[in-house]
Parts: C-alpha cells; structure tokens; sequence
C-alpha cells in the first residue's frame, strides 16, 4: 500500500497552480520515483522512517533543489500555496467565534492539520540545513544558541501590527502567539487546538501560524532589541534557519520589502 504521507507530498508535483507551478518547471526528475511509488508495491513498501527521508528529500528538491543560484532569496522555501485556502477558513472561523463558536469549531476542524504539520516538520524545519549545505556553509562555523530578551506581549502586539499579521520572511499569515491561540482556542471550545508539547502532538495550524520574532542581525553579532532589528516570523522560517545568518543562507534583509496587508487578515484577534 502506498503510504498516504507519498501520496500527499506527489500530489504536490502534480499541483499545477502558484506557487509550485513555478518552481515545478524543468525539475520532474522525481516524478520517475513517484510513479513507481504509486503502481508499485514492492517500491512503496518501506519503513515511516524512510518515507519521511524520501519525503523530505523529494519535496526539498522538488522546490528548492540544488542549486543555490536559483532559490528564492526572501525566504528559505516557500509555503505551499493550498495553505491560504486552509488560513480563509481559519478566517471565516474567526469571525463566528463569537455569533456561532460551534460552526467556527467545525470549519477549523476541516483544516488539514495533518499536511500542515508534515510540511512543518519534514520540510520547513529542514530547509535552512539544506541550503547551507548545498551552498557549502560549513557546519562548524554556526553560532551558538543565542540569548533572546523577551519583549513584551504589547510590544510584540504592535510588531505583528506593523508587520500586518504576516511573515516578514516567506508572507504567510500569522494567527499571533500562544496567547492568541489559546483565547481563540477556548471561544470555540477546542483545546487540541493549542495542546501538544512536541511538535508531533501539536496541531498544524498553531505549527505553521505561530508567530513570533526575529533578529534580523542576530544577536551574537551585535544585533539589537529594538524594533529595527525585529521581525515579525513564522516558527517555520524563524526555526528553519537555525542558527545560521540570512547572509549564509543567501537571504534578502526583510527590511528591504515593506510588508503588505492581506485583505483585513489581523491574525486571530477577537
Ligand atoms: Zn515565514
């Protein structure tokens, strides 16, 4: 039986639309694999472990390959494109909250979770270690873990306004923190929503909505705590870099784009 998980990441190279229609071009090279994969039997028949290999392996050389000249330089890999139809529903869930918490709870329990967090952690979490290592970033040289200030709720409240709910990084819409994850998630009575203390056990939404901020010079080097050297970032971009700088991932200074609004999305603010 083809692991649904193969499935899944095949039916994003056979998604003809956005995004991945654009990096889709000239790099079907493992279309091959994922034919056998489908009719195949004795292909697929394969530990978790190594289709979540294969599954990493496909989708960061599906989308970002290997060489460094063609990655996007705004981000360190794009988010698939069928998560904003999945943040819409997040958004049509947010303005019931308070009229019709039921409904809001079941158009959130039709978001794909699932496909959310693999993404997250097979992919997004991977993809900084991929770029350094395809474009010859030594691994020894990595900063340590730096020591991050913790700024204020308010004053992270008025970073995610500036930024207008979004990434500064890859642009996907931010729902906010834990704090406005866990009053969204108790309006409309889903805890599972915000439980989980790994990533596994956690739900894709707060995985891939989560937001929180970045130095943009990091602190090792001299960066500030001020609001000219934060940015508003998604887990996936902000944990997908590691500890590695924008400079040795071949990153653009998010300070070099204004950020743009996204209709009225103002993460999950009641
Ligand atoms: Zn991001």
């Amino acid at each position: 039986m083809v692991d649904e998980r193969v499935v899944r990441v095949y039916r994003y190279e056979r998604s003809k639309n956005g995004r991945f229609e654009k990096f889709s071009q000239g790099r079907w090279q493992y279309s091959d694999r994922f034919e056998r994969a489908v009719q195949d039997p004795e292909f697929v028949d394969i530990s978790e472990e190594e289709a979540n290999k294969l599954i990493r392996e496909f989708a960061l050389n599906f989308v970002l390959e290997t060489n460094p000249s063609a990655w996007p330089s705004h981000c360190l890999i794009p988010y698939p494109v069928a998560f904003d139809s999945q943040i819409d529903k997040l958004g049509q869930a947010l303005r019931l909250a308070n009229t019709d918490p039921d409904k809001g709870r079941n158009i959130v329990k039709s978001i794909d979770s699932e496909e959310m967090k693999r993404w997250f952690i097979d992919v997004a979490l991977k993809s900084g270690a991929w770029r350094a290592k395809y474009s010859g970033v030594s691994g020894l040289d990595v900063k340590n873990s730096r020591q991050r200030k913790v700024i204020s709720q308010k004053r992270l409240e008025a970073l995610f306004e500036r930024d207008k709910w979004r990434c500064r990084y890859c642009g996907i819409r931010i729902a906010g923190n834990r704090k406005h994850f866990n009053k969204f998630a108790k309006f409309i009575s889903m805890p599972e929503l915000v439980s989980g203390r790994t990533d596994e056990s956690r739900h894709g939404l707060y995985l891939m909505l989560m937001a929180s901020y970045d130095h943009v010079k990091p602190h090792s080097e001299g960066g500030s705590n001020d609001d000219s050297n934060l940015v508003t970032s998604c887990w996936s971009c902000q944990f997908g870099k590691y500890k590695y700088s924008l400079k040795e991932l071949g990153l653009q200074n998010p300070f070099e784009r204004e950020p743009e609004a996204l209709g009225d999305w103002c993460g999950l603010t009641l």
